[in-house]
């Protein structure tokens, strides 16, 4: 596949500048140690993406530093700083981006109370209001999975496909979160920790209480539509999020 004209080039460029910034978010939220954990962002309308290089420091990244990779997860030629290697875990991003086209934006962390329901394979149940608005229901489990190949992103992808949530613990190993670009995909890891960390609390003096699924289907349907700052309705407006 070539690359694509039009625009494409500023694009990419907004887009590194976007994924770079949010990568500072991981850290202030306290979600990654050292070099573990990325973040992406698809180049909107197409199947390329940029994604955290391989080994470097949170403290090292710029928009420059990230890889620039093609619907296969290659890196795309001349794109890459100083001879780096894209993530590790590209080809997982890759495949979400290649099979999940609403998607623009994957993160993952082993950020450490969504992490430890990953190491007992145990789903979160929805005990919590915000559960239900951020994600639907329950934060599900994928399959255990080998880094290197597809098998992650099979994984992610045949767990997320048809539910709501927007975050999946691969069990034994750690959070994968996917949004409608970056920026949503980095607040599902965030949200996703806290709720993980509140339900583990809660666990540890009593059985939380479940929600009704017509109370979750309600909260869910208010906060996807209706919470928060509406953009406003003259072109000019960059919208609020
Ligand atoms: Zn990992």
């Amino acid at each position: 596949m070539s690359i694509p004209g039009n625009g494409f080039e500023q694009a990419v460029a907004r887009v590194r500048a976007e994924v770079a910034a949010l990568h500072g978010e991981l850290v202030r939220y306290g979600l990654v140690a050292w070099t573990a954990g990325n973040v992406s962002g698809r180049i909107p309308g197409t199947g390329y993406f940029v994604i955290k290089p391989s080994g470097v420091g949170y403290a090292d990244l710029s928009p420059e530093s990230l890889i620039l990779c093609d619907p296969d997860g290659g890196p795309v030629a001349g794109s890459q700083d100083a001879g780096l290697s894209p993530s590790s875990d590209t080809a997982a991003h890759a495949y979400v981006y290649r099979n999940m086209p609403g998607t623009g934006g994957v993160v993952h962390t082993h950020s450490p109370y969504a992490t430890a329901w990953a190491a007992r394979g145990e789903t979160i149940p929805c005990v919590l209001t915000a559960m239900a608005d951020e994600f639907g229901g329950e934060i599900p489990v994928g399959p255990f999975a080998i880094i290197g190949d597809d098998s992650i992103g099979r994984g992610i992808v045949s767990t997320l496909q048809g539910h709501r949530s927007r975050a999946v613990l691969m069990r034994n190993h750690g959070p994968f979160t996917i949004g409608r670009d970056a920026r949503d995909a980095v607040k599902a890891a965030v949200m996703l920790e806290d709720v993980a960390r509140t339900v583990h609390f809660a666990r540890q003096l009593g059985e939380p209480l479940p929600i009704e699924p017509a109370h979750i289907d309600a909260l869910f349907e208010r906060y996807q539509n209706v919470y928060g700052q509406q953009p406003a309705a003259t072109p000019s407006s960059s919208g609020v999020h």
